[in-house]
C-alpha cells in the first residue's frame, strides 16, 4: 500500500493525519476524499441548497443564529483544537474564534438589506416600467481554505456565502482538516434540519482540485498567490468563477509625528503574533529619519521579551506547515546575504523561529520582496514619509498595511494612495474585525472580496427585472413603430442631453 507522509507520521493512502506541530502527535487520521466523493459532497449541496434558498433571508439568520450561539458555547473546546493542530496560543485561538462569531451575526443581519429586491430608478426610457434589482445566490460555493487562521479565514467566505443564500463544500488545509471537520460537525448539530448546506471535504491538493472541477457555482480561495494561480487554472476549464485571496507583504509606514511608542506595540503585534503566519500581518516597516531610532530600540526591547512555545505563557507557537520553515530560513540568509543584518532573532531552532528584527535590508532583497510568514520584521530608514509611501508600494503584493501619523488628515492621505485592499491607521489589523468593511486584496494578493455588503455580493448573482406598468401610447420597440417615432425621440434626447459640452 502506498503511503502519505505528513510530518512524520504516515497513514494508509486513503487517509491522512494531521499532528500537532509543537511535538508532532497524532490529531486526527481523516479521509483523502476523491473526486467521485467530491462530486458526491456538491450533489448533496446543490439538494440543500434549494432548501436553503426556499428558507428565505429570515429563516437563514434564524439558523445562522443558532450556528454562531453553538460556536460560542463552545469556543474553549474548538480554540482547544485549533491549538493542537495549528499550534497558535489557546488566547489568539479565541480571539480568532470570537472574530468568526461575530462575522457570522453581521452576515446573517444584513443580507436582506443588501441583497433582497429593491426597486432602482428606471430611467427616461423605461419610465413605464418598474426596475428590480436583486442578488440571488449561486447555488453551491467551493471554499479552500489556509492553515494560519484555520477558523476565522473560511468563515469570511462560508458565513458570506451562507447568508447569501448557497450552500457550501469546505475543503480546509490538510495541515487543520480536524478545525474544518469540527466546523462541519457543528453546523450539523446547530442546524440539524439542513445539514447540506455545509459540508467539509478533507484531503490533500487533489481533494481542492477536484472541488474546482466539481461543478459549483463559484470557488472562493484562501491561500499562497502560488496555489491561488494553479487554483484559477483549474477552474478556467470550466469556467467557474473564482474568487482570489492570496498572500501579503504588508507594509507599515512610520511617520515624523507618529507615536513611536504605539506604533512599535502595534509592528511587534503586528509581525510576531501567530508566529507572523498571518496573511496582514506587518512584515515591512518603513520609518522616517525623525523616529527611526527610537523605533528600532522600542521594537527591539518588546521583542526581546516574547518567548515562543507551546505553553500558555509562549507569545506565539512554532511553524505549523513544516516547508514554511525552509522560507524563513531562506529569507533570513537572503537579508544578511544581501547587506543586512539582525537587530535580534535570525535563528530557527526545532520549528521555532526567534522573534527577529531586521536592519538595512536591501529593497531588492527577498526578504522585503516576497512574502515570509514567520515572526520576522524588516524596518527601513526613510527621508519621509512620500518615500516610505513609495517604497511600500514596491512589491507586487497588495493586501493590507498601517500608517501611523500624528495627523488624521495625512493618515488619511497616505491610507489611500497605499497600494492595498485594506489599511489601519494607527493601529494594525483593525481593519479585518469591522465585518461591515470589505477585505480583500490587489496584484498578486488576489482579486474579489470578503466581509462587508461586498463579500455577500461576491457569493451572489445581480438580476436585473422590469415589469411594465403601463403600455407607451408609442411603442418604441416593436415593429409597429410609427415612422416618425424614433426622430422625435432624437429630438427630446438632443433637448435633454445635447445642451452638455
Ligand atoms: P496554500 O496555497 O498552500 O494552500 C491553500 C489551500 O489550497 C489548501 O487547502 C490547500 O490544500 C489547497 N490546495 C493546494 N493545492 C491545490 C490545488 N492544486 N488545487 C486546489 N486546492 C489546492 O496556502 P497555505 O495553506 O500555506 O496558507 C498560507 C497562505 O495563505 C499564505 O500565503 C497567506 O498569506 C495566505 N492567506 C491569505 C489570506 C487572505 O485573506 N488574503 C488569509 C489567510 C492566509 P492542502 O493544504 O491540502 O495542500
Amino acid at each position: 500500500m502506498s503511503l502519505v507522509e505528513d510530518r512524520g507520521t504516515v497513514a494508509p493512502a486513503d487517509t491522512f493525519h494531521s499532528t500537532d506541530p509543537a511535538n508532532g502527535s497524532l490529531v486526527a487520521e481523516l479521509p483523502v476524499h476523491t473526486a467521485d466523493d467530491v462530486a458526491a459532497a456538491v450533489a448533496r449541496a446543490r439538494e440543500a441548497a434549494q432548501a436553503w434558498g426556499a428558507l428565505g433571508f429570515s429563516g437563514r439568520r434564524t439558523r445562522l443564529a443558532a450556528y454562531r450561539g453553538y460556536l460560542a458555547r463552545r469556543m474553549h473546546e474548538l480554540a482547544d483544537l485549533v491549538h493542537r493542530e495549528n499550534g497558535k496560543p489557546h488566547a489568539d485561538a479565541l480571539l480568532e474564534i470570537t472574530l468568526a462569531v461575530d462575522h457570522l451575526a453581521w452576515a446573517g443581519a444584513h443580507a436582506k438589506k443588501t441583497l433582497g429586491p429593491r426597486s432602482v430608478a428606471p430611467g427616461l426610457l423605461a419610465a413605464n416600467h418598474q426596475a428590480v434589482l436583486e442578488y440571488q445566490p449561486l447555488g453551491v460555493v467551493g471554499v479552500i481554505g489556509p492553515w494560519n487562521y484555520p477558523v476565522f479565514t473560511p468563515m469570511g467566505s462560508i458565513a458570506y456565502a451562507l447568508a447569501a443564500g448557497n450552500a457550501v463544500v469546505f475543503k480546509p488545509s490538510e495541515f487543520t482538516p480536524a478545525v474544518g471537520m469540527w466546523l462541519a460537525e457543528a453546523w450539523a448539530a446547530a442546524v440539524p434540519d439542513l445539514p447540506d448546506a455545509l459540508q467539509v471535504v478533507t484531503g490533500l491538493g487533489e481533494t481542492g482540485a477536484a472541488l474546482c472541477r466539481a461543478g459549483v457555482g463559484k470557488v472562493a480561495f484562501t491561500g499562497s498567490t502560488a496555489t491561488g494561480k494553479k487554483v484559477m487554472a483549474t477552474c478556467a476549464e470550466t469556467l467557474t468563477p473564482v474568487l482570489m485571496e492570496c498572500g501579503g507583504k504588508d507594509a507599515m509606514i512610520v511617520d515624523d509625528d507618529a507615536d513611536v511608542a504605539a506604533a512599535a506595540d502595534a509592528a511587534v503585534w503586528g509581525a510576531m503574533s501567530n508566529g507572523g503566519q498571518t496573511c496582514i500581518g506587518i512584515e515591512r516597516v518603513y520609518a522616517t529619519t525623525a523616529v527611526h531610532d527610537a523605533f528600532v530600540a522600542a521594537v527591539t526591547a518588546k521583542v526581546s521579551a516574547l518567548r515562543p512555545g507551546s505553553d500558555e505563557a509562549a507569545a506565539y507557537g512554532p511553524m505549523t506547515m513544516p516547508s514554511q520553515a525552509d522560507v524563513v530560513r531562506r529569507h533570513l540568509d537572503a537579508a544578511t546575504a544581501d547587506g543586512g543584518r539582525a537587530a535580534t532573532g535570525g535563528t530557527l531552532t526545532d520549528g521555532y523561529v526567534a522573534p527577529t528584527v531586521l536592519l538595512d535590508v536591501p529593497e531588492t532583497s527577498a526578504a522585503v520582496q516576497e512574502e515570509t510568514f514567520g515572526p520576522t520584521i524588516t524596518i527601513t530608514r526613510v527621508d519621509d514619509a512620500e518615500q516610505a509611501l513609495e517604497l511600500a508600494n514596491g512589491t507586487s503584493l497588495g493586501l493590507g498595511g498601517s500608517v501611523f501619523t500624528g495627523s488624521a488628515r495625512r493618515g488619511m492621505d497616505l491610507a489611500r494612495r497605499m497600494r492595498s485592499g485594506m489599511t489601519s491607521i494607527n493601529s494594525v489589523i483593525t481593519f479585518a474585525s469591522v465585518p461591515s468593511l470589505p477585505f480583500g486584496g490587489v496584484g498578486d494578493s488576489g482579486f474579489g472580496r470578503i466581509h462587508g455588503e461586498d463579500g455577500l455580493r461576491e457569493f451572489t448573482r445581480a438580476k436585473a427585472i422590469t415589469r411594465q406598468r403601463f403600455a407607451l401610447p408609442v411603442p418604441l420597440m416593436s415593429f409597429a413603430r410609427p415612422e416618425k417615432a424614433a426622430d422625435a425621440l432624437a429630438r427630446v434626447m438632443g433637448l435633454v442631453h445635447g445642451r452638455h459640452r
